[in-house]
């Protein structure tokens, strides 16, 4: 539900005017920054009221986990910004993710996913799923035939990252739409590695994107969070009923740091990438590093793609250090600005080692097949100066 108090009429305004100011709300005493409304619960001037705000005659807020002004203030601003007609904010990535599949499958339905997934996607997606008579295909997201090859009669939705973690392989959006759409299949696509500033998938085709808010949306790595988006009628009758019931609804502190971090997204996301970009052509040419993977490297096989689903090549990079998994590790622990973490899209530069972190529970198998090896590292590029990045990896090259 959206939140209540004055809003101003924002129709016509550009992508980062909404961002700025897209869904604020101000209450009667008039705050320049959004307010943060601390409350589980709300009152009802009278029990008649109560009675028609639960009948849904009435559009007040009625419990927290449902809806909450701050929340609604992110909810609003999100989907202004990606141009799509409803969100809604979950606690975290994963229950974004897996608010965004499990609300629309039921026993006997069909998931067609991506293979190249995050560890815990992959996990909601090969485990999860069947242990409810859900059946899934596995494909290599780049390869069209192979997703047309999966579809059955009770193909219900399709799932991908592009770019992926760690991996960053790049999917066509527009293809995959077009094939799931024709098998009468939703699109729901993990956008948490381009974020809404350089790829909008609802642009091309896709009917459901969702987000980890923990990542580039919050970006100085505070709090977690999550968002849904869809049409209006996805929300409405599919998800929001889901959310509302199964209660993984987002914290209004949480909300309120989300929402400032969407004033500065753009600008924070053009310096990652940038220094990213500088980076990964800093790699390219250093002879300890065996292979660099960045979406906008002439190198990259989906380069073209990239260029076109994406405005710039994000702010992660991923390598091979010669070596093995020792030099991989003599490498990372060598470095002194970058720290080493599994999480990624904060200001602080983080690193981490896909098979033994992020990616360890698959089999080495599934993991060679999506390309992560033993001297795999995944460089989420913070906000420092980049020549002090630069320094810093080149210094633990040479301890390698
Ligand atoms: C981090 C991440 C998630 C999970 O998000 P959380 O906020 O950590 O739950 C999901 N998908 C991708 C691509 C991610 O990078």
């Amino acid at each position: 539900m959206s939140s209540t108090g004055t809003k101003k009429d924002s129709s016509g305004w550009r992508r980062q005017t909404l961002a700025v100011r897209g869904g604020q709300a101000r209450s009667n005493f008039g705050e320049t920054s959004e307010p943060l409304y601390l409350t589980s619960g709300y009152v009802y001037d009278a029990a008649e009221q109560a009675e028609a705000r639960f009948k849904g005659e009435n559009d007040g807020f009625i419990y927290s986990r449902f809806s909450n002004p701050t929340v609604g203030m992110f909810e609003e601003r999100i989907a202004a910004i990606e141009g799509m007609e409803r969100a809604m904010a979950t606690a975290t990535g994963m229950a974004a993710v897996n608010a965004s599949l499990l609300a629309q499958l039921k026993a006997g339905d069909h998931v067609v996913s991506a293979q190249a997934l995050f560890g815990s996607c992959r996990y909601i997606i090969e485990d999860i799923l069947p242990r409810f008579g859900i059946e899934k295909t596995l494909v290599e997201g780049h390869d069209l035939d192979q997703w047309r090859d999966a579809m059955r009669p009770n193909t219900v939705c399709g799932f991908l990252e592009t770019p992926s973690n760690p991996m960053l392989d790049i999917v066509d959006l527009k293809a995959i739409a077009n094939i799931l759409h024709d098998g009468g299949a939703r699109l729901v696509v993990d956008n948490a590695f381009a974020t809404p500033a350089l790829q909008r998938p609802g642009e091309f085709g896709a009917d459901v994107v969702v987000y980890s808010a923990t990542k580039h949306i919050d970006g100085q790595g505070r709090c977690l969070g999550g968002v849904v988006l869809g049409s209006e009628e996805f929300v409405e009758e599919i998800l929001k009923p889901f959310l509302r019931h199964t209660g993984p609804a987002l914290s209004p502190f949480n909300a309120w740091v989300m929402l400032k971090g969407l004033e500065t997204l753009e600008l924070r996301v053009a310096r990652h990438c940038a220094s990213a970009a500088t980076i990964a052509d800093f790699l390219e040419g250093h002879d300890q590093v065996t292979r660099v993977i960045y979406p906008f490297l002439a190198s990259h096989p989906g380069v073209a793609l990239a260029k076109q689903q994406m405005t710039a090549g994000g702010g992660i990079v991923t390598f091979d250090i010669e070596g093995g998994k020792d030099g991989a590790f003599r490498f990372l622990n060598g470095l002194k600005i970058v720290d080493i973490s599994n999480n990624l899209g904060d200001s602080k530069s983080l690193i981490t080692h896909p098979a033994t972190t992020t990616h360890q529970r698959i089999s080495e198998e599934d993991r060679l097949a999506i390309g992560i090896k033993p001297t795999t590292v995944r460089l989420s590029v913070g906000l420092e100066d980049v020549d002090d990045l630069i320094d810093d990896i080149r210094d633990a090259l040479g301890a390698v």
